[in-house]
């Protein structure tokens, strides 16, 4: 988890952004159909914090992760980026070529450590590809860069040589957050980085990127569907539904008493390690799926999934209240519902994670 010493200012505030796409469909293509996957989102990123970006699939969360890395570009709004210097940039209007200079500052890791690493390629090439590519290291210094990166995420520099295929999942995603970290970023998207882990090796990388943080000074973006995951590494959370953020607040605060009831149901399916709790805690299921937002319900989004849906609910939507303390819900009732979090506790020992008690190792 972030240092409180870290947390000197805004890194990146989002504002109003949003991101749509245009398909085609019918017949012969001649159909238009207009798919808004990130809805006026605002949202700020402390610089040396770890926001947690969270909800369920098709929410819009891993649209909002690549617009932040300009893997897309947004349809509207801003993505104002202090750089070094602490001038500002908007990301959102730059063009390809112009985004160069960025492209070593904001890095991603990759959610999958199978598919995300060239087979062909050497773990020299592979961690050493972002220094070639920027032009930060003379080809002679390569080598070294990346012996000494390999031994920050925990893996032996002798095994430059190796391909991929000779590496554990585990061993994979070191690899993957060596060739992210290579090129000292000061802002990092992991989208998914452990959900495709055994649980086993889960709890050593989560421990690993908060390590990396301490020492690299590192901002995370964190994209999961996982909110285990995201209690234990952020210490903000962002909950999406159908591209609009619905709730925001600093953890702690998210998991003991979440204030929008999308958040109450996407809790109580968190596991718990203690059975006297896990045996109280009531599963909240939610019916059917997060709506296409080519077709999003009217009022309030969630109205149609919500057990504590009234009649205003279907034809006002909610703007996002201000609750303080940093805290948002986009609920009409968000002052008055009494919703229930849980007691996140996930096997922690100093901040620290066991890999047998971590994420997901419950249900
Ligand atoms: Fe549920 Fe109404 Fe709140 Fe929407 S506004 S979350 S439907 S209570």
């Amino acid at each position: 988890m972030a240092t409180a010493a870290t947390r000197d200012g805004v890194l990146l505030n989002i504002k109003q952004l949003s991101m749509e796409f245009s398909t085609t469909h019918g017949l012969l293509g001649r159909r238009q159909r207009s798919i808004l996957a990130v809805d006026r989102v605002d949202l700020q990123v402390r610089r040396g914090a770890s926001i947690g970006l969270v909800g369920e699939s098709g929410c819009g969360k891993t649209t909002l992760g690549r617009c932040i890395l300009r893997a897309y570009k947004p349809t509207g709004g801003e993505l104002l980026y202090k750089r070094a210097d602490d001038s500002m940039v908007d990301l959102a209007g730059l063009e390809l070529g112009e985004l160069k200079p960025f492209r070593p500052d904001i890095r991603m890791i990759f959610q999958d450590p199978y598919s995300s690493l060239n087979p062909r390629m050497t773990v020299l090439q592979i961690v050493g590809e972002p220094l070639r590519v920027n032009n930060l290291a003379k080809r002679s210094e390569i080598e070294d860069r990346v012996a000494e990166m390999l031994r920050t995420v925990g893996l032996r520099p002798e095994y430059l040589r190796r391909y991929p295929h000779a590496f554990s999942g585990g061993e994979r995603q070191r690899i993957g957050i060596a060739r992210a970290l290579i090129t000292h970023p000061r802002l990092v998207v992991a989208d998914e980085a452990v959900s495709a882990l055994d649980v086993s090796v889960r709890g050593q990388i989560l421990n690993l990127l908060m390590d990396l943080q301490q020492e690299m000074g590192l901002t995370y973006v964190f994209v999961s569907h996982d909110l285990s995951v995201v209690e234990h590494l952020c210490d903000y959370v962002a909950v999406m539904y159908v591209g609009r953020i619905v709730e925001q607040a600093a953890t702690a605060d998210l998991f003991s008493r979440p204030r929008h009831p999308y958040t109450e149901a996407l809790l109580s399916a968190v596991p718990v390690p203690d059975p006297s709790v896990r045996e109280q805690k009531q599963r909240i299921v939610l019916g059917g799926d997060v709506p296409d937002p080519a077709h999003a319900p009217s009022g309030c989004v969630f109205h149609p999934r919500c057990r504590y849906v009234r009649d205003r609910c279907d034809t006002e939507e909610p703007d996002l209240l201000d609750l303080g303390d940093g805290r948002g819900s986009r609920c009409h009732y968000a002052r008055e519902l009494v919703l229930h979090g849980i007691v996140a506790d996930g096997g922690r020992a100093d901040g620290r994670l066991r890999s047998d008690t971590g994420p997901g190792a419950a249900t």
